[in-house]
């Protein structure tokens, strides 16, 4: 371990002991924070849906669509967001 003073930059909580040599230019963050942090990247990960290029029109307002989150089959009948929330309402 190595002695240091210096503050977890999400808490504020005093760090006297790490182990690592802090470089300076990188924040540093308590045990917890640490835990929590490492743990909000994973959901982060999970949570990323993947998007797939696309260039079509949307058949309704005729928008241009670059991404769509499943790969379609048939690009004649694509819609974009807004009008795809609009036909679920209707
Ligand atoms: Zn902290
Ligand atoms: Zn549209």
């Amino acid at each position: 371990m190595f002695d240091v003073d210096v503050n977890c930059a999400t808490c504020g909580a005093h760090i006297s002991q790490l182990p690592f040599q802090p470089s300076g230019d990188r924040p540093v963050y308590c045990s917890d924070c640490n835990r929590a942090h490492r743990q909000t990247r994973r959901d982060d990960s999970r949570r990323e849906r993947r998007m797939y290029d696309v260039d079509v029109a949307c058949s309704g307002c005729g928008t241009k669509i670059t991404q769509l989150p499943f790969q379609p089959k048939d690009t004649s009948n694509i819609l974009c967001r807004e009008c795809y929330l609009k036909s679920k309402d209707a």
